[in-house]
């Protein structure tokens, strides 16, 4: 099965199987896991803050994030699209009383800076209390520009707010521009990294932040159910993902890449240019979508029925079965006109 539909289908390999088995652990929720205690202090060092937190899930990194800088009746800027705001199912307004102010996103993923601007509430009892920034980085593939990034921590610098990113997918954006994690995190309060996409293991994110911030939000993580206890065997899957799957992330851009030359000389569908992992394929209509996703399930090629179609390589797709995914749409096209 070559499945493109995300890197969250991506399968815990035998070698991080049986790192996860040797594993040392104890009852995190006492704080006496090694292995948990080991990758938090890691992941701290390499974001070069002063504390990290695991949790199950990019969606409980970032509630936590959210819930820990904005009290109830206060407010995050957001674009959109960003995960955080439209992916969350509303879990920062539901569980901890936070508005959001969302923002169309600009065609390279950032915000309108002086639209945003225009949106901060002035201290007026009418108004929520404008508190945070939240960012994504990378968002559909792309990766975040770094002078944008200086500009917004300006921005909240100038207005008193704090920073948040949702970094789901920061190794990506690592690996595409050679800079480090710590100077992609550095100008932000806090920063939220999934290791269950591209990084391949079955189930885990981590929240970096200074100490004050990661004690709030362990408190916020016990309230919503997110203490774990023997959570070694997770965090040795993460600790084997950061020794062994980040600098492969590469051979995952060549592939989309590849993937993108290869289908832009096909006939039917419009390509538009490969982002780190990501593809974004255009049919001119939803059946058509559709009968290339029926046709290309029946080869063990497994991608969505959207008609702007999101296709991502990862460790689960090699690099010799991008000509057989190209031919394969090739022949889907055919058989469609
Ligand atoms: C996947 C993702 C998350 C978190 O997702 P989980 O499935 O909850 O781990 C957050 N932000 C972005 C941009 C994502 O792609």
């Amino acid at each position: 099965m070559l499945d493109l539909r995300s890197d969250t289908v991506t399968q815990p390999t035998a070698a991080m199987r049986e790192a996860m088995a040797a594993a040392p652990v104890g009852d995190d929720v006492f704080g006496d896991d090694p292995t948990i205690n080991a990758l938090q202090q890691r992941v701290a060092e390499m974001t070069g803050k002063e504390a990290a937190l695991i949790a199950s899930s990019g969606t409980q990194t970032n509630l936590l994030a959210l819930l820990s800088h904005c009290q109830r009746g206060e407010e995050y800027l957001v674009g959109q699209e960003y995960h955080t705001y439209r992916y969350e199912a509303g879990g920062a307004a539901v569980l901890g009383g936070i508005v959001p102010q969302p923002f169309e996103i600009e065609s390279d993923g950032t915000l309108d800076l002086q639209a945003v601007e225009k949106r901060i509430k002035p201290d007026d009892p009418h108004f929520p209390i404008t508190r945070l920034l939240a960012l994504e980085n990378t968002h559909t593939g792309k990766v975040m520009p770094q002078d944008f990034i200086a500009q917004a921590r300006q921005f909240v610098d100038k207005h008193g707010l704090k920073l948040h990113l949702d970094g789901a997918r920061i190794f990506n954006a690592v690996v595409a521009t050679g800079r480090s994690l710590a100077e992609l995190s550095a100008p932000f309060d806090s920063v939220s990294i999934c290791f269950s996409k591209g990084l391949g293991t079955p189930i885990g994110s981590v929240l970096v932040g200074d100490q004050a911030f990661i004690k709030r939000a362990h408190r916020w993580r016990k309230m919503l159910g997110g203490g774990m206890r023997q959570a070694g065997i997770v965090a040795a899957a993460m600790d084997y993902a950061l020794d062994h799957h980040v600098e492969r992330l590469a051979e995952d851009h060549a592939n989309a890449l590849r993937l993108a030359q290869g289908l832009s000389k096909l006939e039917g569908l419009a390509v538009e240019p490969a982002q780190t992992n990501m593809v974004y394929v255009n049919f001119n209509s939803t059946e058509k979508a559709h009968n290339v996703s029926e046709y290309l399930r029946k080869r063990d090629i497994i991608v969505g029925r959207t008609q702007r179609l999101r296709l991502v390589t990862h460790l689960g797709i090699p690099a010799n079965a991008i000509d057989q995914i190209v031919a394969a749409f090739a022949e889907a096209l055919a058989d469609e006109s």
